[in-house]
């Protein structure tokens, strides 16, 4: 499959990582909108939100707790967003599910 998340995860393609251990990787996003934006990938490939069930939903409390952990490491204590993007309308472009985690400055709300 030709992924890009994928060989990401397997080290194939370089990416600037912030953490990694047997089933998740945060590295920085290559066109940051924010001071602060890094992205958490499972290693498994799942499309998207869609795809999560019973079988695979342990891998996003994870991917939370390792969010978590990131934060206080980089001392994000003024607070982040977590986006996950879904699909089409979703505005995902990378077929791999992905939380963004973006920083550092005042996010609007509701998004665009
Ligand atoms: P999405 O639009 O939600 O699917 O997000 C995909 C994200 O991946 C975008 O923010 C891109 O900037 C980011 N991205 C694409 N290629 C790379 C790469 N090689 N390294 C790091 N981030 C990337
Ligand atoms: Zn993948």
């Amino acid at each position: 499959m030709d992924c890009l998340f994928c060989k990401i995860a397997s080290g194939e393609i370089p990416s600037n990582k912030i953490y990694e251990d047997d089933r998740v990787l945060a590295f920085y996003d290559i066109d940051p909108q924010a001071p602060v934006h890094f992205l958490v990938i499972p290693k498994v490939h799942i499309k998207c939100a869609d795809e999560i069930d019973e079988s695979n939903a342990d891998i996003v409390a994870h991917v939370y707790t390792v969010i978590a952990k990131i934060a206080a490491r980089l001392g994000l204590s003024k607070g982040y967003r977590i986006v996950n993007n879904c699909g089409e309308d979703g505005g995902q472009t990378v077929g791999h599910l992905h939380f963004h985690v973006l920083a550092g400055r005042n996010l609007s709300w509701p998004p665009g």
